[in-house]
């Protein structure tokens, strides 16, 4: 109904906006499907809200400082890393918060089954697959997962002699478990059990729970010999010296080698920048393979991103031709990988569209952690001759050189300008010392062309003055998948 109205009484959009407040996108344009003009570029449907498991709080539990979460009694949180007696929680509804709370005051609500080792939660199922086939299992392995369809459900893989099979099991209204229709459980164990002993009804042996397998490098297997790995082709020059993408020979993985010559000054940046990657694995932050360090260059190892940075690409011809959902897809991937550094205290201090690389179907991944840093307190603070990118940067970092969390944000707000612009530098024509001047007047970047309202005023959300008022990361990504949510459905239906 919205959108029909919106389409056909366009003059009432201020009515509409009261109404739907979420609002419409206008995309940039209209194709039948999801796709450039090319047609070959292909985004994922909007994820669904996945079930990672639930916590509730027991008690009530006042926050006593700022690394600390309040929560009261029922709050349901969903649970980012254990950290001594204490876990890093984030709340699942309102403001989206995150901050320790004492692990005693949080229960499991869901995970019932965890400590059982055939249940691995909330796996997908491509990820099922590649588990059961990698080679620490063999025929016979299985797991339970949550259902990626319904999450009251789950679905059980299994290994076979050839390829992976799925059973869905599903609930009674009683609550029972069944995959099929003549014979239930009161429990999931129960029905493992049952199909562990009678596996000719299910057609596939239940033998061991599948095996987890083992992160790729330990400690400080991160060094490779240089000899692993053959250059092929110069991508760019970037901070430290030359960026190459090469193939690395044990893994035949393409691969992206970052150099640095051992007679450059940057040297301290650049161990930082592999320490800080070392400890950090999200899907959307870019990810560390190895490192060689004998000899010269030192190579920095990693993942391969077909497509460069996003500022070069926004700008190429095949950036060119992408519409709004696909800026909106690539911008909540950002916020995705910032909301990984937000809920661990980390600065990038240099998030910027140059600073993020992208893959194939626009896969998108937060890069340069040269300048990236774990914070104690809310805010880092730098000496003066640091150089700081200006028209990226928050006043109070440029000004008092103190970097938060909320510093990144002002920055995403400038990232976002820069997607929905195509790569435009902002500030065009004006130099850092008249932005500095500007912006302490109020001043703020105007709504591009093209771009709605409300994402617009996600742009100002994150300028607003006091690092407080602006939003969190984790508010940014869930606003910006309803967007993209929107516009996807609004690009399928046309
Ligand atoms: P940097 O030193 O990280 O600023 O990299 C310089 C340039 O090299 C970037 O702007 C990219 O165009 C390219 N580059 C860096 N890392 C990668 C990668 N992992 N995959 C593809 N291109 C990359």
């Amino acid at each position: 109904m919205e959108a029909f109205f919106r389409r056909y009484l366009p003059c009432l959009v201020k009515l509409w906006d009261w109404l739907w407040p979420g609002g419409q996108e206008d995309p940039v344009s209209r194709p039948a499907e999801i796709r450039t003009v090319a047609g070959d570029i292909k985004i994922p449907a909007p994820a669904r809200k996945t079930s990672a498991p639930l916590y509730a709080a027991l008690y009530d539990f006042t926050a006593r400082s700022e690394e600390e979460l309040t929560i009261k009694e029922g709050d349901k949180l969903s649970v980012i890393e254990k950290q001594g007696d204490f876990v890093l929680a984030q709340k699942l509804s309102g403001s989206l918060e995150s901050g320790l709370v004492p692990a005693t005051y949080v229960t499991l609500i869901r995970d019932e089954f965890a400590n059982n080792p055939w249940y691995f939660g909330n796996v997908s199922r491509k990820d099922a697959e590649k588990l059961l086939m990698s080679p620490l299992n063999k025929p016979g392995s299985y797991l339970v997962r949550i259902s990626e369809s319904n999450s009251d459900e789950y679905s059980l893989s299994v290994r076979n002699e050839t390829q992976p099979n799925h059973f869905r099991i599903y609930r009674t209204h009683a609550g029972d478990y069944y995959i099929t229709e003549n014979k239930h459980f009161p429990s999931l164990d129960e029905l493992i059990d049952y199909y562990q002993s009678h596996w000719k009804s299910l057609g596939v042996l239940l033998a061991q729970p599948c095996t987890q397998q083992k992160e790729q490098f330990d400690g400080d297997s991160w060094e490779r010999p240089r000899e692993e790995f053959v250059l092929q082709e110069k991508l760019g020059e970037g901070h430290y010296g030359e960026v190459w993408s090469g193939v690395w020979k044990m893994t035949k993985k393409m691969v992206a080698i970052k150099m640095l010559k051992q007679e450059d000054m940057k040297q301290d940046e650049f161990v930082k920048e592999v320490q800080a990657l070392k400890s950090l694995h999200h899907p959307k932050l870019i990810e560390l393979y190895a490192i060689c360090t004998r000899g010269e260059p030192v190579y920095i190892v990693t993942e391969l991103m077909s497509k460069g940075n996003l500022q070069v690409y926004l700008n190429s011809a095949e950036g060119r031709q992408l519409i709004l959902a696909h800026l909106v897809y690539m911008a909540s991937q950002v916020a995705e990988g910032m909301a990984y550094l937000e809920d661990r205290k980390i600065v990038h201090r240099d998030l910027a569209a140059r600073n993020i690389l992208v893959g194939d179907n626009l896969v998108c991944k937060v890069a340069d952690f040269g300048l990236a840093r774990i914070i104690k307190d809310d805010v880092y603070s730098v000496s003066a001759a640091t150089k700081i990118p200006v028209k990226w940067t928050a006043p109070e970092a440029t000004s008092f050189h103190k970097f938060s969390v909320k510093s990144d944000v002002w920055s995403f707000g400038i990232l976002l300008y820069e997607i929905v612009t195509y790569g435009k530098m902002p500030y065009e024509g004006m130099t850092n010392k008249e932005v500095v001047n500007m912006l302490n007047k109020g001043y703020r970047l105007p709504c591009p062309e093209n771009c709605s309202n409300t994402i617009y005023k996600i742009m100002l959300d994150c300028w607003k003055d006091t690092g407080t008022e602006r939003p969190s990361f984790h508010a940014l990504r869930s606003q910006l998948e309803v967007i993209y949510s929107k516009l996807y459905h609004n690009q399928s239906e046309s």
